[in-house]
């Protein structure tokens, strides 16, 4: 049988009069390789082409077609000038005013009273109308070549929109039906039109298109998305889990060694954890709790647990750094053996781990995700954590999913995540938060200074030096080149070292990972006091000792990260400082957030205001910025929506829970469509 879809899913270099060097333009602008990935490059806006007046009824500011003859040409002045070329249709005379010569060629062979169609903006310069570089002028046969309604995409400078019309031509005619995967009702009671209709209707549209065309095809990826979710949940329900049961021994004794009471926030998430865990059926649960909240203690102690009940426990870190800190803390409280496995990893090391997961006699073991690598076996792994979500995709999940049969899962998170955004995530995950810091706890003091002041400030961390206090120094973000942020950090570390000589440490991301752990782990075991960072820091970095953060051009730095920033102090008992350093010409913005920081400590607060102040965009942050795998909705606007996909994405798998009936099979090919890949290679599997 045809795949209805290898049409859409081919190269955009198969299209006709797409070479290579725009096939690869093609792919950067719009995210991907394919004809579908093209076709999903929306317009922002549109011009409608549709009206033909007499010049006479023109109005100033119209897109118009004129049909005109052509009466005198006056030749550019200077290079940068227009030729004006003067026409009339018999009520009035206008001009076009014309920049392009191969365009002024082609018109002025027109003359000797020949008609000609032009089309485009008209401007009036007093009594006088000149259509400034007419879109299109070709003779009245040709009348089609002018389009009734021409799309404006979003574009790059490297490409001509020339080049993207021609291109997105060729894609849409490659548009077919393909059989309907909406309920017929939904589509009658909103007015969609088809997925075809819809998608030729916004990218080669005969009238501007109507919002029930961005509409359906944003409700197309959504629904993807949630059938995607949901199916991938339901697999995980479906697998038959375990009951774990720990026993405690274990966990007494690692409390024991870390000499503090869990709080009663990671009491009762413990609680809510053991509970799922002693459940017959798979754990998904989410742990969100804020910088600082002791996530780290909770995810250990469920670990135990898994443990205590004869299974393996694995923890999996956004990175290296963060491993090996996890590492070290689990190696300082658990009371049995635990394990490393990153990209560095390697030889005799690696098969020597490799072969203790597998026997079983490695009970826990941290890492990236190296960890789930094929090779990866476990004898039994009860409990996969993951630490910082975020940074980790739904695939990666899935990876996870299969390492175990019958695996609890828990995902940490310092975000506050919205409900919303939870489903466009996860589908929906059980949620656990940590509300509270833990007990003696003070707050950070967070003080604003102009970097005009720098030399005073380096003399207080001077005097904090002296009195043997740790410190972190954060390096102003640039621009986006790594390069200049790096001479930044190198520059002010050589200063901070005259200065302080080696009590001074370097850490940033184009250091060897081996000479920056190293550089993290002497601070951490307090050999040295200043540690000269880029935002390598920013995440999960856990220094008790350290109580001050300096940020240098605080300004340039997102709300968010700025607090994950300041997360990093305030770990001990001690009174902690954050010091923001800021340009003095602060915008009033830019004062705003500022401001924010020194009066709250509150996730969730900053988290609020940073989307008030951004202006709805970017809610999670610099690099966690959109959300993947969503360009023709954006679930956070259109939550209403996103809930409705919610609901008809799980009774369709209520009533067709293999996507076997035809309303099913059209609905593998909406995954397909949207690239749900992993979700449909489970689908595959069963
Ligand atoms: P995060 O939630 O940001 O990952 P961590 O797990 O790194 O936070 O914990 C932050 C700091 O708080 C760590 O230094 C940790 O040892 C300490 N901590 C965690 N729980 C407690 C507790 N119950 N009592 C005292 N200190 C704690
Ligand atoms: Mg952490």
């Amino acid at each position: 049988m045809d795949d209805p879809l290898a049409p859409l899913l081919a190269p955009v270099s198969e299209l006709r009069g797409v070479g290579p060097a725009t096939a690869e333009k093609l792919a950067r602008l719009t995210g991907g390789g394919r004809v579908r990935d093209l076709l999903f490059h929306l317009p922002d806006s549109f011009i409608d082409r549709r009206t033909r007046t007499s010049l006479r009824d023109t109005l100033a500011g119209q897109v118009v077609t004129w049909t005109v003859e052509i009466a005198g040409h006056e030749p550019a002045t200077k290079p940068s000038h227009p030729h004006r070329v003067r026409v009339t249709d018999g009520t009035a005379f206008a001009e076009l005013a014309i920049w392009d010569k191969h365009r002024l060629a082609n018109l002025t062979r027109a003359r000797n009273g020949a008609p000609y169609m032009v089309n485009g903006r008209v401007e009036a310069f007093g009594s006088r109308l000149s259509m400034r570089d007419p879109a299109y002028a070709v003779p009245p046969e040709d009348e089609a070549l002018i389009p009734p309604v021409d799309p404006v995409w979003p574009m790059t400078a490297r490409l001509s929109a020339r080049e993207l019309r021609t291109a997105m031509r060729a894609a849409s005619s490659r548009v077919t039906d393909l059989p309907e995967w909406h309920d017929p009702a939904l589509l009658r009671r909103e007015r969609w039109p088809s997925f075809r209709d819809a998608l030729l209707g916004l990218q080669c549209p005969n009238e501007p298109p109507t919002p029930q065309h961005r509409a359906r095809l944003g409700y197309d990826e959504m629904l993807a998305h949630q059938l995607a979710m949901m199916w991938m949940k339901a697999r995980e329900k479906r697998r038959p889990g375990r009951s774990l049961v720990a026993t405690g021994a274990m966990r007494a004794e690692a409390l024991r060694r870390f000499g503090f009471d869990p709080t009663a926030s990671q009491a009762h998430a413990l609680a809510e954890i053991d509970a799922d865990m002693a459940a017959p059926r798979r754990m998904l649960r989410l742990l969100q709790g804020d910088v600082g909240s002791g996530k780290t203690l909770v995810a250990l102690l469920a670990m135990l647990g898994a443990v205590e009940a004869g299974t393996q426990a694995a923890l999996m870190a956004p990175t290296e750094v963060l491993a090996k800190q996890h590492l070290r803390t689990l190696e300082r409280l658990v009371p049995c053996p635990v394990g490393l496995l990153t990209g560095s990893v390697t030889g005799a090391a690696r098969r020597n781990l490799l072969l203790q997961l597998n026997n079983g006699r490695l009970p826990i073991v941290v890492g990236t995700h190296a960890l789930f690598q094929e090779a990866v076996e476990f004898r039994d792994l009860g409990l996969a954590v993951i630490d910082e979500q975020h940074r980790f995709g739904v695939e990666q999940r899935l990876l996870l999913g299969g390492k175990g049969e019958r695996t609890d899962l828990l995902v940490m998170t310092a975000t506050p995540i919205p409900r919303t955004l939870l489903l466009t995530q996860w589908g929906e995950m059980e949620v656990s938060r940590l509300t509270e810091k833990p007990a003696g706890r003070q707050p950070i003091r967070t003080t604003l200074h102009s970097l005009a002041t720098l030399e005073s400030v380096i003399e207080g961390i001077g005097r904090a030096l002296d009195r043997g206090e740790q410190v972190y120094w954060v390096c102003p973000m640039v621009t986006d080149s790594l390069v200049s942020d790096l001479a930044a950090a190198e520059a002010r570390f050589a200063e901070m070292r005259t200065r302080f000589g080696h009590k001074v440490g370097l850490a940033h991301g184009q250091q060897d990972s081996a000479v920056r752990d190293a550089s993290i782990a002497a601070f951490a075991a307090g050999r040295t006091q200043l540690l000269v960072a880029t935002t390598v820091i920013e995440v999960g970095v856990d220094v008790p000792g350290a109580s001050v953060m300096v940020v240098e051009h605080a300004d340039r730095f997102g709300l968010a990260q700025l607090h994950q920033l300041r997360g990093r102090v305030g770990r001990g008992a001690a009174q902690s400082y954050c010091l923001l350093l800021h340009e003095d010409g602060l915008t009033e913005t830019g004062r705003r957030r500022m401001t924010t920081l020194r009066d709250t400590e509150d996730g969730f607060v900053i988290a609020d205001e940073d989307f008030r102040l951004r202006g709805g965009g970017d809610l999670l942050g610099k690099r966690q910025s959109g959300l993947p795998g969503f360009r023709l909705s954006d679930p956070e606007a259109q939550d209403g929506m996103l809930r409705m996909a919610n609901q008809d994405a799980a009774v369709l798998l209520d009533r067709d829970p293999k996507l076997e009936s035809e309303r099913g099979q059209a609905a593998r090919l909406l995954l397909r469509l949207f690239d749900r890949r992993a979700a449909l290679e489970t689908l595959g599997a069963g």
